[in-house]
């Protein structure tokens, strides 16, 4: 039975207790009891938001101005008893709901795909050992560590807290970061003075701590408040809202014209109303673009799963069109240039060089002097150097199948091995020292510090980091015998531009003994008052995925500029070895500090490497850049990275290494970590952009061109060449069909080739209106051509209609065909044997349009007749030879615009 009254808060009982309330303890849950609480209590996930009626989301697709036009004019054409007219009408309305509601089923399944692949994961203590878990495995009594950058997975009451501060404002809305701490609070404390315990949803900034879990799920305090977290993203850009608005004000322009026609058909030309009405409402529906909004957003949907599919998760949608255009992209290095398997493979001590053999992170194998193995425990110098790689370290070690695993950052799991391999004692050396107090890692002061105690009175710190910050510190070395000599630096530096030099990163170690009673560790007690032990050298290897990536960017006209923290030399190293263009000129941290904004700018847009920076640095450098019109694609994984993802044109968060504030300030997160992710993601973000202008190309004209062909004859007083009713039904299934087809267009070939598109280039191009007034024009005209051409050979109306008829839906197969090639020849086998999508809406339109012309029922429907089959060939050629008129035009412009990229195919 508890000792502890039930119902005090956690915040007001001390850790002790609360382990006991909760009957776990430090060590966290075994597996089984786990799972056992994970039945009783559920997944750690809040309740989703009730989803609406799928019926309630259909109808919502009828709440719509152009289907109003539309239920409008079906009504008139009831009242008119035009009966085939109006359901003609009613299928285009239903058709269209029906689409709107697959590809906003499909674009709602491709959110939540990547909200799955966005879940957060939590650092736990379960079986005594560290382990990352989906933070919806969590449950109460779960052990969880927590650092800066991190949201809190749960509601959970601390028992170990170092310079922990959390920003609560999700849950208090105060902005500024409050301080958390071990003690227990005054029971009535209010949420925000609770500062025993953190709190789910909210965000670590600042510190380490170690929390138990008391609350899951719906029954944290976020959890309470219902309904806060349930928003939802919909998925839409400012292109498409633009477009959205442009397809609006096209339809109130389309209705004015053809109210007017209406008017001046009636009171001047004196026909009859209801023929008029029928070629007011054929020219509506053929001009207004109402499948537009519904496929672009669909088009999306297609690039977001794609991007997904190729690791890059898109957070915000905008930046899916942001990405197409990017000209820089500033990519960090370990890890996202380089593989972040890190191998310590030289140790500098006392006067030698020791290499360090092994494999992987396997905390076994030799330590060379030359050609003779060593062991520390010879050694007291090696003795220290192993203390500070396994003590100051929060990373761990195990075997799993066939190898070694590394739970932890790379880097500290690496120095573990090292010192497996320099005691002799696996994966956990050193085991007789404990932890009494540490400073975390910072990226700001760039070491980490230890305060060790062992059982028999001893006391000390141990100390690792970038060799410039340890150096700083130190008072003296060890010498040979481990006994302190004057300290070197002179010898040092130039031992770290050796191993950096080569592309290793350098990392320097130091100690310092301390009376038993010291439990607290400060920075005061670093200050000059340290000895130097020595230099680790670690490899981390490019990625060679990374090295072709950047390489496609760099035929892409996109520069790639490396930020780092680690050493200039180093730095220099892997760019050499990634192919960065500059690789020999590198600007620090502090020559960025010198220069003034516009001599930043000049020197961000020249120099590609950029070493020992600090977060400000990326802030500063992203600004500089796009004060020169670049569009900047920015990497970033911790806390303080934050605002330069968030300033950054494309912010890129790390999924795997990303905090997850960094995670919720980029537009992007990478899955995998790495830069070859974020090539792909610029290439489908180039795919989706010209997806959306093939979708418009193609609409526009094909609807301009059967609006044309109505409105020319109406003005001239032609005789139709196509009825109404006939124009309603190729609208009907070429709109939906064709048209959808290009939003599944695989990347051009060339893509990757060309320069990146001007930022705020409009989408409607001059160029683009160009080729929408010529494909109407040629549509119009060969139709017109047609049915002339039929009448002249003493056709039957029906029969020069139907060839009209059956020619528009030819022309605007060809000009889809056409269109899935912008930027290169249409005339390759790659073009013509298209995608499984194309193929399958042509086979059904194919199939629609000889039901139309062959079927007895449907031709009395719709007053057409069979074609002949030599009149149904010539059909197909006038097809050929506006296909090649289209095709020459663009050669002549590609031409002319120096990118033809022929080559590319
Ligand atoms: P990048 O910015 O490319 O990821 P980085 O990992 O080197 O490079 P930081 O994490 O800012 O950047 O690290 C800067 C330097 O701090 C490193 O070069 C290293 O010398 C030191 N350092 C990194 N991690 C630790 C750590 N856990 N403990 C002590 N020192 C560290």
């Amino acid at each position: 039975m508890s000792s502890v009254r039930n119902e005090t808060p956690f915040h007001a009982l001390t850790a002790e207790q609360v382990l006991e309330r909760l009957q776990t303890t430090a060590a966290g849950l075994d597996a089984a009891e786990a799972a056992r609480r994970r039945q009783q209590y559920g997944p750690n996930r809040l309740p989703e938001p009730p989803q609406r009626h799928p019926l309630l989301r259909f109808l919502a697709h009828f709440h719509n101005v152009l289907i109003y036009v539309l239920l409008g004019a079906a009504v008139v054409t009831a009242l008119l008893a035009h009966w085939v007219d109006t359901g003609v009408i009613l299928a285009v309305v239903v058709i269209n709901a029906v689409i709107g509601f697959i590809q906003e089923g499909r674009a709602e399944q491709a959110m939540a795909a990547i909200r799955d692949m966005l879940a957060p994961r939590a650092a736990v203590l379960r079986d005594g050992h560290r382990q990352s878990l989906d933070a919806a495995e969590l449950v109460p009594g779960d052990i969880v560590l927590v650092e800066a950058g991190d949201r809190v997975p749960a509601d959970l009451r601390l028992l170990e807290a170092r310079g922990l501060k959390v920003e609560e404002a999700i849950l208090t809305g105060e902005s500024v970061p409050v301080d958390k701490s071990v003690a227990p609070c005054p029971e009535d404390a209010a949420l925000g003075d609770r500062s025993a315990m953190l709190f789910s949803g909210t965000l670590v900034v600042a510190g380490t701590g170690r929390a138990v879990v008391v609350a899951t799920g719906a029954n944290t305090e976020i959890g309470r408040i219902s309904g806060m977290l349930s928003r939802v993203e919909t998925l839409t850009t400012p292109l498409v809202q633009q477009m959205d608005s442009f397809a609006r004000w096209l339809s109130a322009f389309i209705l004015l014209v053809a109210a007017s026609l209406l008017l001046y058909g009636y009171f001047i030309r004196h026909l009859p109303f209801g023929e008029l009405f029928m070629v007011a409402v054929g020219l509506s529906v053929a001009a207004i673009p109402e499948g537009l909004p519904a496929v672009l957003t669909i088009t999306l949907a297609v690039g977001v799963q794609a991007m997904a599919r190729r690791n890059a998760i898109v957070r915000r949608l905008p930046a899916i069109e942001t990405l197409g255009s990017v000209s820089v992209i500033c990519s960090d290095k370990t890890g996202t240039l380089t593989r972040n398997e890190m191998v310590a493979t030289a140790l500098a001590a006392a006067g030698e060089v020791y290499a360090v053999e092994g494999d992987g992170y396997a905390p076994e194998g030799t330590v060379w002097l030359g050609q003779a193995p060593v062991r520390a425990i010879e050694d007291p110098v090696l003795i220290e150097a192993a203390r500070a790689t396994a003590l100051c370290n929060d990373a761990a070690l195990y075997q799993a199948g066939d190898g070694w695993r590394a739970e932890g950052d790379p880097m500290e799991a690496a120095l573990l091995a090292l010192a497996g391999k320099l005691t002799g004692e696996g994966p956990q050396p050193c085991a007789e020292w404990t932890r009494t107090d540490a400073i975390p890692f910072d990226s700001a002061h760039r070491y980490m510090a230890v305060l060790v105690h062992d059982h028999e009175g001893h006391a000390r710190i141990y100390v690792k980091g970038a060799p410039e910050a340890v150096l700083a510190l130190c008072a003296d070395q060890l010498g040979a015998g481990a006994e302190p000599v004057p300290l070197d630096p002179g010898h040092w530096h130039a031992q770290v531009e050796q191993l950096a030099g080569a592309g290793q990163r350098v990392l320097a170690l130091a100690m310092r003994a301390v009376p038993q009673e010291h439990t607290v560790l400060n920075t005061a007690d670093l200050d000059g008052r340290l000895t130097l032990i020595g230099l680790v050298g670690l490899i981390d290897p490019p990625r060679p995925e990374a090295i072709e990536a950047v390489a496609e960017c760099h035929a892409a006209g996109i520069r790639v500029k490396m930020i780092t923290g680690d050493h200039a030399a180093t730095a220099r190293a892997i760019a050499a070895q990634i192919g960065l263009r500059n690789s020999e000129r590198v600007l620090t941290g502090n020559d960025l500090e010198t220069l003034d904004d516009a001599a930043l700018a000049d020197a961000a847009v020249e120099t590609d490497v950029f070493a020992r920076t600090s977060p400000e640095h990326k802030l500063r450098l992203v600004t500089a850049l796009q004060a020169r019109g670049l569009t900047v694609a920015m990497t970033g994984d911790g806390v303080n990275d934050a605002p330069a993802l968030k300033r950054a044109d494309a912010g890129i968060a790390m999924g795997q290494r990303g905090s997850e504030a960094a995670k919720e300030a980029a537009d992007l997160v990478l899955a995998d970590d790495n830069f070859a992710s974020i090539a792909a993601a610029v290439r489908e973000g180039r795919t989706v952009y010209d997806n959306i202008k093939k979708v418009i190309s193609w609409t526009l004209p094909t609807n301009g061109g059967e609006a044309g062909t109505l409105l020319l004859a109406l003005l001239a007083g032609l005789a139709l060449p196509i009825t109404p009713l006939q124009i309603l039904w190729v609208n009907l299934i070429t709109a939906v069909t064709l048209g959808l087809a290009l939003a599944f267009e695989p990347t051009e070939p060339g893509t990757m080739r060309r320069p990146p598109r001007p930022r705020h280039e409009p989408l409607l191009t001059g160029q683009l209106v160009w080729q929408i007034v010529l494909t109407t024009a040629l549509v119009v005209a060969a139709v017109f051509g047609i049915y002339s051409y039929a009448t002249d050979r003493g056709h039957s109306e029906a029969l020069a209609q139907t060839m009209a008829l059956n020619t528009l839906v030819v022309l605007e197969i060809f000009y889809l065909f056409f269109i899935r090639r912008m930027h290169s020849t249409s005339l390759t086998w790659a073009a013509v044997r298209a995608t499984p999508v194309m193929w399958g809406c042509l086979l059904a339109v194919t199939a629609a349009q000889f039901a139309i012309t062959y079927l007895a029922p449907l031709q009395g429907v719709f007053g057409t007749t069979a074609i002949p089959f030599w009149d149904g060939v010539l059909i197909v050629a006038v097809g050929a030879v506006f296909f090649a008129l289209v095709e020459v035009e663009k050669q002549m412009r590609l031409a002319l615009s120096g990118r033809n990229d022929r080559r590319a195919s």
